[in-house]
Formats: C-alpha cells, structure tokens, sequence
C-alpha cells in the first residue's frame, strides 16, 4: 500500500516535470501555453512558484515519454494522468492546456487542473479522486501559502486556480482555493489548523454570493472567524488584482471586507431596508447563523452587532438564538 502510494507520487513527479518542460521549451508549450499565461498577465516568478504547465495536444504525448522512461501503466491510469479506453487503448487526460499542479500540505503533487486555451466545453479538467487525492481534503495553494497565513494569522479562500496566482503575484500570498467545488468541512479543518480567521473573497456574480452565504454557515460551525468581501459585478480576485495596483488591491480589502452579519443584512435587505418581511426574513437568517458558533462569547458579539444592524432589542436576538440551538440540540 506505501509503495503503491509512492509509486502514484513518483508518476505525478514525473508528470510535473513533464508538463514544466513542454511549457518551458519546447515550440508549442512557449508558442501556445507560455504566450496564454503572458495574455493572462502571469510573470515568471509565478509561473516558477506554482510550477505551471503545459500539456501538448497530441493524444500519447506524456503517455509515450512515461512508457520510455519506464514508468508502469497501471500508474498513469490510477493517478489519472491517462484514460484507458474499453478497447485497451490508452492516452492522455490533459491535451493542450494550461497545467496547474495542485499540491500535498506537505508539497507532494497529487493532482493536475488543466484549463483550455479554446472554447472548449469543459473550461477545465482535473484529475479525477485515487488513492493519493481527495478533492474534499486539498485546497489549491495551501503549501505555498502557509507561510503567510500563519505570519498574518488569516486566511483568504477564493474559488479558482488564477485568483489564487493573481493575488500572490500581487504580494498576496495567504490565499487558497477551494477550486471551484462547494468549500467542505475537510477543507475548512484544513485551514483550521493554521489560523482561526478566514475571509471569503468569491466571484462578485450569483454564484459566487450563493456560495459565500453556504461557506458562511459551515466556517461559523467550525469556530472560524469569517469575513466577506464582495467583488464588483462581473469581477474574480485575478480579474481584480490583475487590474488594479498591489496598494489597491490591499487597500480595497482592508476597507470592503465586512463580517458576516453585515454581509448578510446587506444581500438581504438591499432595497428592501423599510420592507418588514424582507427585515424579518433577515434577523431569522442571521440567527440562525449566530446559533452555529460554538462559543458563547464570539456569539455575544454577534448578538449585539446584529441587534445594533437591524434596530431589534438584544435581547429578543439572544432569546431566539438560544431558541435555535435547542432546536439543533
Ligand atoms: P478563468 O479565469 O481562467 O476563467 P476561473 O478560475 O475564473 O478561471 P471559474 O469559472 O470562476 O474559473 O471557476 C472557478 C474554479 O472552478 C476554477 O479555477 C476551477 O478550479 C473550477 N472549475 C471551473 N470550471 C470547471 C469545470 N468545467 N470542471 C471542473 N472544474 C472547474
Ligand atoms: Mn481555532
Ligand atoms: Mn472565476
Ligand atoms: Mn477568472
């Protein structure tokens, strides 16, 4: 069981160096992937840090060079770097796209994401779950960026692979990724362990608001710190940092990150302040929120803060808080 482990970890290593070089040197990796991340504004530092790289468009491409270079079948296939077909064919996972390794707590490769460079159906594929991956229990950037978040004693969670990039290249470099998927209760324990305050930075569109308020819930469970920050419409964490000065980019965290509460009254009641469901449709909300924190004294703040917000006396807010937890209970 340890040598199969190490074996899919030394097949990965292999598929690393791989891609890394076809970005690096060979004509189409420069020709096509290096002159993407260029487009997308990525220096060589980052490029250097997060070991990005590319996979070419033919079919066999790694499968050929693996089988060369001695490495078992059986290993491609389980890591999931090749597919093999119902015939016994065997080729590539990734073709023509941007790799972007993702990486072990501890700095091993378990997995791959690979962005299209055309209009392509699947923006990305990535490398399917085995003995070595489970997507529920990674985050993408974690072992570059735990460093910093124990130094700044904070951590900032983004949906994808180039926010995660983008910010660090932007001297932002306490950020992770959930990658696209709903955040898990593994990933937050992830985080858990290298500090207790966490500020959500999703996509300023629908989806990324529906996942912050989900997120909110869960990180509150676990006895985090949470705070929100909403993008403008239509911008991501790269699109953002990649657009505005380090200075900026600081700036405009420091000032629009707000904590959960206010974050909440504000999607809940906008335009809506003088509305009395849309008021009380709120306060149950955030109740209910106040009811997940695990310590009464992090829940007493948040009592008065929410009492201050929606003009309701506190403690009519604690009662119905205590009332929402006996119902968990
Ligand atoms: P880009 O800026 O290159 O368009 P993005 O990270 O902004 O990439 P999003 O559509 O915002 O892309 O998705 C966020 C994350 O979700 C991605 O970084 C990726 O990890 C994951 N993801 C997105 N689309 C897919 C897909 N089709 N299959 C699997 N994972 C995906
Ligand atoms: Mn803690
Ligand atoms: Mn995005
Ligand atoms: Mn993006």
């Amino acid at each position: 069981r340890e040598t199969e482990r190490a074996s899919l970890l030394a097949v990965n290593e292999f598929a690393l160096r791989h891609f890394e070089y076809n970005l690096n040197e060979t004509d189409d990796g420069r020709n096509i992937g290096l002159t993407y991340l260029q487009q997308r504004g990525v220096n060589e530092a980052m490029i250097k840090r997060f070991h990005l790289g590319y996979a070419l468009e033919r079919s066999t491409a790694l499968y050929d060079e693996a089988k060369r270079k001695g490495y078992n079948e059986k290993y491609l296939v389980d890591t999931g770097l090749c597919i093999r077909t119902d015939t016994g064919r065997v080729y590539d996972r990734f073709k023509g796209r941007v790799i972007f390794p993702v990486f072990s707590v501890a700095g091993k490769v378990i997995a791959f994401g690979g962005r299209t460079l055309k209009k392509d159906l699947a923006k990305y594929v990535n490398s399917p779950e085995s003995t070595i991956y489970t997507k529920s229990k990674e985050l993408y950037g974690l072992y570059q960026a735990k460093q910093a978040i124990v130094k700044h004693n904070k951590c900032i969670l983004v949906e994808g692979y180039l926010d995660v990039i983008s910010m660090h290249q932007s001297g932002i470099e306490n950020v992770v990724a959930s990658s696209g998927t709903s955040l898990t209760d593994g990933q937050i324990r992830l985080i858990h362990r290298f500090t207790d305050n966490v500020t959500v930075i999703y996509d300023g569109d629908a989806a990324g608001i529906k996942a912050s308020l989900r997120g909110i819930d869960m990180l509150l469970r676990e006895g985090l710190n949470i705070k929100v920050l909403l993008l403008p419409d239509g911008d991501d964490p790269d699109s953002f940092a990649q657009s505005h000065t380090s200075t900026e980019v600081e700036e405009y965290i420091a000032s629009n990150e707000v904590d959960f509460i206010q974050f909440k009254t504000g999607i809940l009641l906008q335009g809506l302040e003088n509305d009395p469901i849309a008021r009380s449709r709120a306060i149950g909300d955030i109740v209910q929120s106040i009811s997940l924190i695990p310590d009464a004294v992090t829940a007493n703040v948040y009592i008065k803060e929410c009492s201050r917000r929606l003009d309701i006396d506190e403690r009519v807010v604690a009662l119905e808080v205590e009332k929402r937890r006996k119902q968990q209970a």
